[in-house]
């Protein structure tokens, strides 16, 4: 039996995820980590790269649960809080108010989740796994993807250096073979950099004009909200034209708050830090002092980095048989769909969908395998040469069957900024979600659900959510169109037919509305027929 080795490089949620999927296929696996592990207390935890609150839901819960491992689902899901809704903050005549907006009309709701505590249970499970070994402190520096080698510089921890008596960086460097590398490096991506020297790859990057700034709600221990300082079961906005800033509940009943803002707002705060406090309290009641105080509001704001948002589109995501790139390193996207780490999680599943069916491991029965017939089957696994090409073929149909979704829910995620942040009060936008909620559940049998809940609770491909949700929106238009000429030739007709009573000669204006009115008998004549 020829066994494949895999090099996942990054053991961020989606490298470890993808090594779990390649450990289960029986691939012998290793995992090169830039970083010390994030399991050890001595390393510099991710928080001030990456969000420590994350939005976990459908997609991203399906990829683990299509990993088959006991009890690891069940264990991440254990330490997750449901947000049922988004809970809108402003103000009205001086108050304060806040208004629950459901997220799903059948109750479907987000997990909020500690990044940390979902990479620690996968790093754990992927511990106990015979077949996987770990390099942590080990950075990417170069591949050749043609002969399938690549180069790690093996960092020394902060404690060696220190303790170091060389003025040199004393790293080592070494070399890795691999038969498949898979790339889950982050957006700012080695592997994705090394490849494109290789595969005609189209790259585009935007940096969108907001920086993102976390902050940190206190537990309130003796609250009427179970110890949390606001209700724990929703994602909290404060919503504004050009900002705003959210709070997602965390199990030591804090909020992780993250404030939006263009960057010239942040320079202007940099530049005026007395203006902060005013800001928040014209901006996003209720925040400061009550829920943060002043000085704390102040501290984290000048502590905290003030990050950028970055947004990659690129394609295809493979080269040839040896390479391929996952999660942000394939297509970071802006947070604003809560579906950047769900994304990632999902290229895993639909990457081992590919590979089950071209290239599937040397222990499937070929049935279970659709694409091969029993005598390629055989080829596959015997012959390396004939695997090589069966597993270049599973990642040119990955990268075919990913790009549209990836680039769709990147442009999804961009424009839903402006749902978060002002659509959201919107009385047009609460109209339409509560038109498709009614026609979802009254009648179920025309397919209506809203974008939100199709992204977010179901598994569908994100480029048919797109092509389904522009289908709805059409059939929605045509019904209000028809519906309002039909209500106004009906008024019309009405009219004409009470003048005509009341005078011997009709008027020019009971001439227009006789027209009107037959051409509304008309519309509601075929609307009666078409019911
Ligand atoms: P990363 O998490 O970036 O991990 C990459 C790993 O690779 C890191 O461990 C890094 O150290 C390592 N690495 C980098 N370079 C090298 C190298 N040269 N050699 C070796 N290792 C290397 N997503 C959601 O689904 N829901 C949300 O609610 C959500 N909210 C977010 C809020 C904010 C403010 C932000 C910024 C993002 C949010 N995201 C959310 C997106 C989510 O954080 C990312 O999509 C996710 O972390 C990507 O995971 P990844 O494993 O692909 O990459």
């Amino acid at each position: 039996m020829v066994v494949q080795k895999t090099v996942v490089v990054g053991a961020g949620p989606v490298g470890a995820l993808a090594a779990i999927y390649a450990a289960r296929r029986g691939d012998e696996v290793e995992i090169y980590e830039l970083r010390g592990d994030l399991r050890d207390p001595d390393t510099t935890l991710l928080n001030f790269t990456r969000s420590i609150n994350l939005a976990l839901s459908e997609r991203g819960i399906n990829s683990m649960r299509k990993a088959e491992c006991p009890g690891l689902l069940e264990s991440v899901l254990d330490e997750t809080i449901p947000m049922y809704g988004r809970m809108i903050h402003g103000s009205q005549n001086g108050q304060n108010t806040q208004e629950a907006q459901l997220y799903d009309v059948r109750g479907r709701f987000l997990r909020a989740i500690d990044r940390s505590s979902l990479n620690t249970r996968l790093l754990d499970e992927l511990e106990s796994m015979p077949n996987v070994k770990f390099f942590f402190h080990h950075k990417l520096v170069g591949a050749d993807f043609k002969n399938n080698v690549a180069w790690f510089e093996h960092l020394k921890t902060a404690a060696q250096q220190a303790t170091s008596t060389t003025t040199s960086s004393g790293n080592r460097e070494v070399e890795v073979k691999f038969d498949l590398m898979i790339g889950a490096d982050g957006a700012h991506s080695a592997v994705r950099y090394h490849m494109m020297k290789y595969a005609r790859m189209d790259y585009m990057q935007e940096y969108i004009d907001t920086l993102w700034c976390e902050f940190r709600m206190d537990p309130a221990p003796h609250s009427e909200n179970d110890g949390f300082k606001i209700p724990p079961n929703y994602l909290h906005i404060w919503p504004g034209k050009e900002f705003m800033f959210i709070a997602i509940p965390s199990l030591d009943k804090s909020f992780t708050c993250t404030l939006f803002l263009p960057a010239d707002g942040f320079a202007e705060l940099d530049a005026n830090p007395d203006r902060l406090v005013p800001f928040f309290q014209k901006h996003f009641p209720g925040v400061v002092p009550d829920l943060i105080s002043e000085e704390a509001l102040q501290r984290q704001f000048s502590e905290n980095p003030h990050l950028p948002l970055i947004s990659i589109k690129c394609s295809p995501y493979h080269y040839g048989s040896s390479a391929v790139i996952l999660g942000d390193a394939a297509h970071a996207m802006v947070p604003f769909y809560g579906q950047g780490m769900n994304a990632g999680l999902e290229d895993v599943r639909v990457l081992y969908d590919c590979l089950d069916q071209f290239s599937p491991p040397a222990d499937k029965e070929p049935e279970t395998a659709t694409a091969l017939d029993a005598s390629n089957y055989a080829l596959v696994n015997g012959d390396p040469v004939a695997r090589t090409n069966a597993r270049a073929r599973a990642l040119d149909a990955y990268s075919a069957l990913r790009r549209p979704d990836a680039h769709t829910i990147n442009d999804l995620a961009l424009r839903n900024y402006v749902e978060m942040r002002s659509d959201v009060t919107s009385p047009l936008y609460r109209l339409r979600k509560a038109v498709e909620e009614w026609l979802s559940v009254r009648v179920p049998s025309l397919g209506f659900a809203t974008q939100y809940s199709r992204v977010t609770f179901g598994n569908e491909r994100y480029s048919d959510v797109k092509q389904a949700v522009v289908r709805q929106s059409q059939v929605l238009l045509a019904a209000m169109l028809t519906s309002t000429v039909a209500a106004a030739g009906w008024v019309a007709w009405v009219v004409w037919r009470l003048e005509r009573r009341s005078a011997a000669r009709p008027s020019p204006s009971s001439v227009v509305g006789g027209f009107l009115g037959s051409v509304g008998k008309s519309i509601s004549d075929f609307g009666r027929r078409l019911a």
